[in-house]
C-alpha cells in the first residue's frame, strides 16, 4: 500500500475541483486532501484515481463520484461524536469521510464479499467505525438506533420506513430515491411524527438491493 507525494498533490487537485463544483465544508475538503482513495479501488485505475469518476470494485458495485461523497457529507453537517448510520459500505470511502469528520459511524452492507473485503481494509488504514454490519440497510440497525444522521449510498426505489424512524428527532436521513436516476432527498425530522423533505437535485446510484442473500 503505497501513497506517495504524487497522490498527496493529485488529491489537492480533487479537493481543488470539488470546490469548484461548490463543496465548501471544510472537513469534508480535508478528509479529501487525506483518504487515500487510489487505495479503494483496483490498482489497474490506480492512475485515474484522483479523477471526480465512479469505478468498479468487488460484486458489481461501484465506488461513488467524489463529487457524490463530498455533497452527502457535506449535506449531512456531521459533528464531533454524531451517531452516524451508513447504508452501503461498499470500498469503504465514503466510510472513511466520515470518520475523518470525526463521527461515530455504523456501517451497513449487504454482499458478503464486499463486507469482508472492507472490514478488513478499513483497520489497515487506521479507519475504524463503531460497527461494521453484515445485513440488510432496508431494515437499518434498530439495536442500536436513534442515529443524529443516517446516509444511504445506494439507489432507494423508495424510503424505507423504518430508516425514518430510526432518526433522532433533529437528525437528518439523507436517501437517493429512483429506480434508474435518483433524486437525492433530505428527510429532516422536526418531531416525532413530522418530517422536512427537500430534494436536493439528480443522482445515478447502484440500486439498493431487495433481499438479503
Ligand atoms: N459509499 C460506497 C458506495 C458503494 S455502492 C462507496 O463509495 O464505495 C452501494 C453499496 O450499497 C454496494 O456496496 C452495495 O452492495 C450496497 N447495498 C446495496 N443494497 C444494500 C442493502 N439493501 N443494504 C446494505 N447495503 C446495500
Amino acid at each position: 500500500m503505497r501513497d506517495t507525494t504524487k497522490h498527496q498533490g493529485l488529491r489537492n487537485q480533487l479537493a481543488s475541483v470539488l470546490e469548484a463544483k461548490g463543496i465548501y465544508d471544510t472537513k469534508v475538503l480535508n478528509a479529501v486532501r487525506k483518504i487515500p482513495r487510489h487505495l479503494f479501488i483496483d490498482s489497474s485505475f490506480e492512475s485515474h484515481a484522483y479523477q471526480d469518476k465512479a469505478f468498479p470494485i468487488a460484486a458489481e458495485q461501484t465506488i461513488s463520484h467524489p463529487f457524490t461523497v463530498a455533497f452527502q457529507s457535506q449535506v449531512l453537517e456531521v459533528k464531533q461524536g454524531e451517531k452516524v448510520l451508513e447504508i452501503g459500505t461498499g470500498s469503504g470511502y465514503q466510510t472513511a469521510v466520515l470518520l475523518e469528520m470525526n463521527a461515530e459511524v455504523y456501517s451497513i452492507e449487504r454482499q458478503h464479499e464486499l463486507f469482508k473485503k472492507t472490514s478488513l481494509f478499513l483497520p489497515k488504514l487506521g479507519y475504524r467505525p463503531k460497527r461494521f454490519i453484515f445485513g440488510d440497510g432496508y431494515k437499518g440497525l434498530p439495536e442500536e438506533a436513534p442515529f443524529d444522521k443516517i446516509i444511504v449510498t445506494a439507489g432507494a426505489p423508495f424510503v424505507p420506513k423504518a430508516l425514518l424512524g430510526q432518526i433522532k428527532v433533529g437528525g437528518k436521513l439523507l436517501i437517493p430515491v429512483g429506480d434508474k436516476e435518483q433524486i437525492m432527498t433530505l428527510f429532516i425530522r422536526k418531531s416525532p411524527k413530522e418530517f422536512e423533505k427537500h430534494e436536493l437535485g439528480d443522482f445515478k446510484f447502484v440500486p439498493m438491493l431487495k433481499k438479503k442473500n
